[in-house]
């Protein structure tokens, strides 16, 4: 049983929601409605196709870490909803409430997080 409180759990979905809509549209905009494609169209010339090909590099990595965003969005709202929320994955301890505002995709405390980032 998660100790959060129903006003926190609350505020964090639609927390989690939002971020979770905007992450979507961050994606969708950076993607071609027609052909799926990510690659940007600035123009023929050669000074275009340049900027495109770094542009391109700069939008793949937005893309990954926004792909990466969205999935720990949608775990935690999974957790949210089977109730293992707001528990450490680790050492099954509630996580700070704080962190949790802070950070509302956490899935471990900050004891264990600490502790597995030393680690590497
Ligand atoms: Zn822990």
């Amino acid at each position: 049983m998660t100790q959060l409180s129903k006003a926190l759990i609350t505020e964090i979905t639609e927390q989690l929601v939002e971020l979770n809509a905007r992450i979507e549209r961050q994606l969708s905009d950076l993607t071609d409605k027609e052909t799926g494609s990510v690659f940007p169209n600035y123009g023929e010339g050669e000074d275009e196709s340049a900027e495109e090909v770094a542009t391109y590099d700069t939008n793949l990595q937005l893309i990954d870490s926004l792909k990466s965003d969205l999935r720990d969005t949608k775990e935690a709202l999974a957790r949210i909803e089977n109730g293992s929320y707001g528990i450490c994955k680790y050492c099954k301890e509630p996580i700070d409430e704080q962190r949790l505002r802070a950070r509302p995709t956490s899935s471990s405390c900050v004891a264990c997080k600490k502790a597995l980032t030393q680690e590497v």
